[in-house]
């Protein structure tokens, strides 16, 4: 089976936000790829991002913002780990972001994160990120309380405010050169039953389960309902979300992938060119060392 990258992001990507549903996405999807051939696109995905991303930072202008979000055990690390694993290190970063700190509730909710944006020439990703100021502290009233925001700035249109700022937040980064792009790991309740399972039953896997996801799964369907309405309020155009099947790890790090190159290629990047000025002299230089008479390598 062939892959079009092309027409299964154009449909994964929620561009007309307002019609929406959630449930409508089916988290078992795989666009009638298998698992093989899968690994086959990625392999070769990998070698091209790896090309884009030395463009992007030989380039020195455009920076990548790739934010992830999505339920525990949705596959947010094996999305960075298999996605980015092709790509120079010293090109990417990942931040995390877990409940705050003391220091991080003393400052708006957008501070933490705005710290760790990926610089020009950059690919920055973010595991989890400010819309958890619109999702976990939503389903769970008791952090909103915990955030120190002035009682009287504190109304029942807080979560459309900070939709709102999101938006605003964004479409300023997209203006100064920041791409945006966003991915909703869609994971079926059942699934990460499933997930969850196999994680208490293997030994290997028992340090990644934490009793807090099992309180978190009560909410399953509160978090369903607030991740409906933050992808309708804040998918837009410059900064759109993709709601991404995630029952199928591979097929949600096949998607992944294809959105990144499908995004750095829309930049087409180019090497910065070298002036007419700087070649000449490259070229004396280069006739110097040729006529450097070699040194011969001492055997060892
Ligand atoms: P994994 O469990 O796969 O290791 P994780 O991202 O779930 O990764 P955890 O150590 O479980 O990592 O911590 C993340 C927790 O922190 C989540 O429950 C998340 O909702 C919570 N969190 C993140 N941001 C905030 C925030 N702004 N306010 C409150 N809680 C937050
Ligand atoms: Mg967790």
């Amino acid at each position: 089976v062939k892959f079009d990258s092309a027409k299964i992001l154009k449909a994964l990507r929620v561009d007309a936000p307002e019609r929406f549903e959630l449930a409508a996405v089916d988290c078992d999807y795989t666009a009638g790829v298998d698992k093989d051939d899968a690994e086959k696109v990625l392999a070769a995905d990998k070698e091209r991002l790896s090309e884009l991303q030395e463009r992007l930072y030989a380039e020195d202008r455009w920076a990548l913002l790739i934010v992830l979000q999505g339920m525990d055990a949705a596959g947010k690390d094996s999305i960075v780990s298999h996605v980015m694993s092709g790509v120079n290190p010293q090109g990417c970063e990942v931040h995390s972001f877990k409940a705050p700190s003391a220091e991080e509730l003393g400052h708006d909710f957008l501070w933490r994160t705005t710290t760790r944006l990926p610089a020009r020439g950059r690919i920055g990703i973010f595991n989890r990120s400010y819309y958890e100021d619109v999702l976990v502290v939503r389903v769970r009233p008791q952090l909103l309380a915990e955030q120190k925001v002035p009682r009287k700035l504190v109304g029942a249109s807080i979560w459309e405010e900070r939709h709102q700022d999101i938006r605003a937040f964004e479409r300023h980064l997209t203006r100064s050169g920041t791409v945006v792009l966003k991915f909703f790991l869609h994971l079926s309740k059942e699934e990460q039953r499933r997930r969850f399972l196999d994680r208490l039953e293997v030994p290997a896997k028992r340090w990644k389960f934490s009793m807090n996801d099992v309180t978190e799964r009560q909410r399953f369907e509160g978090y369903m309902a607030a991740y409906q309405d933050m992808i309708r309020a804040t998918s837009r155009a410059c900064a759109p979300w993709h709601v991404v099947p995630a029952d199928h790890k591979w097929f949600a790090r096949l998607v992944v992938a294809a959105a990144v190159i499908e995004a750095l290629e829309g930049l087409s990047l180019t090497y910065p060119k070298v002036g007419a000025a700087d070649l000449k002299e490259m070229r004396k230089i280069e006739k110097a060392l040729k006529a450097q008479a070699p040194r011969k390598r001492r055997k060892t």
